[in-house]
C-alpha cells in the first residue's frame, strides 16, 4: 500500500469533493486543496476505506483526524492567501497543516502530543509539505515568530486563549471552536486595531479539547 495515490483514490476524493461542496463549503481554492491532499496517507492504513468518507478518525494518543467537512470550514473562514504566515494550533496527523500549505500559506504548526509532533512529520515530509513544525503548548501560540496574519486553532477552548489574541498582525483572523465537551461554536477573530477585536460566531461542532502542557 505504502505511499501510493491511485487513480482509485483520486475518483474517491473527487467524490469527497462533490459531497462538502453540497453541504455549502463554496471556495474553489478551499476545494480545490481538499482534492489535491491524499487524506488516505495521513491515516492509519487499516483505515483506508474511511479515508475518503467525511467524518473524524481517531489518530494516536487518543486525538482526531478533523471531518474534511469541518477542516474545508474552518479553512475557509480563515481566508487564506498565498504566502500569509499562519499559526496552526494541534498538528494532530497534519491533514489541516497539508491543506493550509495546499493553498500557499507559510505555516508554523504547533503539537502537545509528543508521538503526534513525530508522526506528522513523517508523514508530510515524503510528500513534500514543508511547514515549520513545533513541540509544545499552542496555548502560548509562539511568542518568538509572532505575529501572524491568521490563526487556526483545531482543539476547542473554553475560552479564547489572550496569549493568541496578542500573537495575531492587526487585519489578521483568528478560527477557533469554544466551548466544553457538550459541544462548542466555531469563532472568528478579527483583529481591527492594537486593541479592537471583531467576532462572529459560526455554527456548532464538536472538537477534542485543547488541553494545557505538554505531552510525553
Ligand atoms: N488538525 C488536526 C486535528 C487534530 S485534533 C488534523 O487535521 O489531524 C486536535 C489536536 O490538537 C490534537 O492532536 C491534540 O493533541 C492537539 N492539541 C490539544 N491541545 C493542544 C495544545 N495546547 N497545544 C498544541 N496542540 C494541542
Amino acid at each position: 500500500m505504502g505511499q501510493t495515490d491511485s487513480y482509485r483514490h483520486k475518483g474517491l476524493r473527487k467524490k469527497l469533493v462533490d459531497s462538502i461542496r453540497d453541504k455549502g463549503i463554496v471556495s474553489e481554492e478551499v476545494l480545490g486543496a481538499i482534492g489535491r491532499v491524499p487524506r488516505h496517507l495521513f491515516m492509519d492504513s487499516s483505515f483506508i476505506n474511511f479515508s475518503y468518507t467525511d467524518k473524524a478518525f481517531p489518530i494516536a494518543a487518543g486525538q482526531t483526524i478533523s471531518q474534511p467537512y469541518t477542516v474545508a470550514f474552518q479553512t475557509e473562514l480563515l481566508t487564506v492567501q498565498k504566502h500569509l504566515k499562519v499559526l496552526e494550533v494541534g498538528t494532530g496527523s497534519g491533514y489541516q497543516t497539508a491543506v493550509l500549505l495546499e493553498l500557499g500559506a507559510r505555516v508554523y504548526t504547533i503539537e502537545r502530543q509528543r508521538q503526534l509532533f513525530l508522526d506528522a512529520q513523517k508523514t508530510l515530509g515524503p510528500l513534500n509539505y514543508k511547514p515549520l513544525f513545533f513541540y509544545g503548548d499552542g496555548y502560548e501560540g509562539l511568542p518568538s515568530f509572532m505575529p501572524f496574519d491568521r490563526i487556526l486553532v483545531t482543539a476547542a477552548a473554553p475560552v479564547i486563549p489572550q496569549s493568541l489574541l496578542k500573537q495575531l498582525a492587526i487585519g489578521g483572523i483568528l478560527v477557533i471552536p469554544e466551548g466544553d465537551s457538550k459541544g462548542q461554536r466555531m469563532i472568528r477573530v478579527l483583529r481591527e486595531s492594537e486593541d479592537q477585536y471583531q467576532r462572529t460566531e459560526h455554527g456548532h461542532f464538536s472538537f477534542v479539547p485543547l488541553l494545557r502542557g505538554k505531552n510525553q
